[in-house]
């Protein structure tokens, strides 16, 4: 009742005055500041990050609006700003900081704290940002695929040729439990979408780029720009940052349409598996690991050279991301490597850890920085097509349809 009346006479005076009263949340400030450090409380708001970063629109700009609000400790205007997706970390604006403010990383951690705000159920926000619960996060999807092999009569090692279906047959059990996983991973992302895209609509921060009218070509210029990485081929100061992040991009879309196509030459062409080394899709799939591989490699090394500096700090949801998708790359290339080798302990045991690492991508897709390819794909579009044309033209769109 007291909070009640209190807000009211805000508003009141919010209105009679045309102020903003500011209800700051001290421990988001803090969260901020562990995750970026405690200079970006330095900012005088001078705007040369701004000026400086090659993203970031004449309307509207940041990171210099971020800063004050991060200040401040308006969380809930933060978490719902687009513009923190449209950001690349490159550190381009700071790099021209004049007080050390790190507006970049400051940018990185509130999107990591976004992973959390938006995390359905919520407590799975809280487990994967915080490294007490990694050990249960592993062992979670290791009993589960020792459970279900155990179940079905597959936990031995068995003799003859070393075929991975022996163990984990398509398509029962495996498929089953991967296909179950990434059914739930997409309903819980899906919530976590549908919130994120009402917040940013309702957001005060609405852009008008590039003139797009419909939703359509909202949609077709937002996959050119992730395509080709546009935006963050403009950055200068990470420029190396860009190179690695391409390589992983594509690696893991290589790696995709080969699980694709193996899938379904096994449902529709009862394809033998494994594949002989030169068959183009076993090509494909080599090439793709490669790419990710030396992409993940040269991520974690640029972001261990950053650490020794004070710009380009990593916090353990950058970590964890990043040891997985190593984890992910390596297992699945010496699962290969031993099985070529005929040393059948290593090759079935490497190969039992790159299930347990791809269950996990896909479980906790929603919560990791994974999930970043989800909101930035959709604050992009949100950029590209502002609430008032969106809400216009979608709506035409639809009665179009239904005529
Ligand atoms: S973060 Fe640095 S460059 Fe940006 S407004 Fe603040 S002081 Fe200026
Ligand atoms: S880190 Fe790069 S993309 Fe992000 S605000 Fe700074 S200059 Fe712009």
């Amino acid at each position: 009742m007291v909070e009640e009346i209190r807000n009211t006479i805000r508003e009141q005076q919010g209105k009679d005055s045309g102020m903003i009263f500011v209800d700051p949340d001290l421990e988001f400030v803090n969260e901020v500041a562990g995750m970026s450090g405690d200079s970006f409380k330095k900012c005088f708001q001078c705007a040369a990050c701004s000026a400086t970063c090659p993203i970031s629109p004449d309307e509207n700009p940041f990171p210099r609006k971020e800063m004050i609000w991060a200040i401040w400790g308006m969380k809930d205007r933060l978490i719902k700003d687009p513009d923190i997706w449209l950001c690349y970390q490159c550190n381009d604006c700071s790099a021209v900081c004049p007080r050390t403010g790190n507006p970049g990383d400051v940018l990185a951690g509130i999107r990591n704290l976004a992973f959390k705000y938006y995390a359905f159920p919520s407590f799975m926000g809280k487990w994967l940002s915080d490294i007490k619960y990694l050990p249960l996060l592993i062992l979670f999807p290791a009993i589960l695929l020792l459970l279900v092999m155990g179940a079905t009569g597959h936990l031995t090692i068995p003799e003859g040729e070393i075929v991975f279906r022996k163990v984990f047959p398509h398509p029962w059990p495996l498929d089953a439990v991967f296909i179950l996983a990434s059914l739930v991973a997409a309903g819980c992302a899906a919530v976590g979408a549908m919130r994120f895209w009402n917040d940013i609509r309702n957001s005060p921060v609405q852009r008008k780029e590039g003139h797009l009218t419909t939703f359509g070509e909202g949609i077709s210029a937002t996959i050119k720009e992730i395509l080709q990485h546009s935006r963050f081929s403009e950055c200068e100061a990470g420029k190396h940052r860009y190179y690695s992040h391409l390589l992983v991009f594509y690696g893991f879309l290589a790696l995709f349409l080969t699980t694709s196509l193996v899938c379904t030459g096994l449902y529709l062409f009862d394809l033998q598996t494994p594949l002989p080394l030169l068959h183009p899709v076993k090509v494909l799939g080599n090439l793709g690991a490669a790419a990710f591989l030396v992409g993940i490699c040269l991520m974690i090394y640029q972001r261990l050279v950053a650490a020794e500096k004070d710009v380009g700090k990593s916090s353990y949801s950058d970590w964890f991301f990043l040891w997985l998708m190593l984890t992910l790359a390596l297992t699945g290339i010496f699962s290969q490597v031993f099985r070529l080798a005929e040393i059948r302990v290593l090759a079935y045991g490497t190969y039992f850890l790159h299930l347990v690492s791809v269950l996990m991508l896909f479980l906790y897709f929603p919560y990791s920085k994974f999930a970043h390819l989800m909101y930035r794909t959709i604050a992009i579009i949100h950029a590209r097509i502002p609430v008032s044309v969106s809400a216009t033209t979608i709506a035409a769109d639809s009665s179009s349809e239904a005529a």
